[in-house]
């Protein structure tokens, strides 16, 4: 299991890595629905970096807990309700919402910052 502590630094590398590359507008503690790690305003698109575990990455290449199962899957259950709500009223709200994965970000940084660049320069979802 990776900590959040380890996402999250993950997640400011990913940043910094957008910022480099001259993508400009970002802001950091949004308020906007499911808070959203990466905005861009001007482009209205957000960006979420999510932890493998914690948002039940679709690629499946996590065991599912042994101990306390039941009470992991609610917990699953309930973050993904969570996330898909704040998908679809940033959506509703006209953001472009694109999701990168922490498992993405650690086997190719290099190459998911790219498809996240290019998404947002046209448009997207990735
Ligand atoms: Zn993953």
């Amino acid at each position: 299991m990776q900590s959040n502590r380890q996402v999250s630094n993950l997640e400011v590398r990913f940043r910094r890595a957008l910022w480099a590359s001259g993508l400009r507008g970002y802001r950091v503690h949004s308020r906007l629905p499911g808070r959203p790690d990466v905005v861009f305003p001007g482009k209205r698109t957000v960006v979420f970096v999510h932890g493998c575990f914690w948002h039940s990455c679709p690629k499946g290449h996590l065991p599912e807990p042994k101990a306390n199962r039941s009470f992991w899957r609610s917990k699953f259950a309930e973050n993904q309700k969570r996330d898909r709500a704040a998908v679809a009223d940033l959506e509703a709200a006209g953001w472009t919402v694109l999701t990168v994965w922490e498992c993405d970000l650690r086997s190719d940084f290099d190459q998911t910052v790219t498809l996240v660049r290019t998404a947002i320069a046209v448009g997207l979802p990735v």
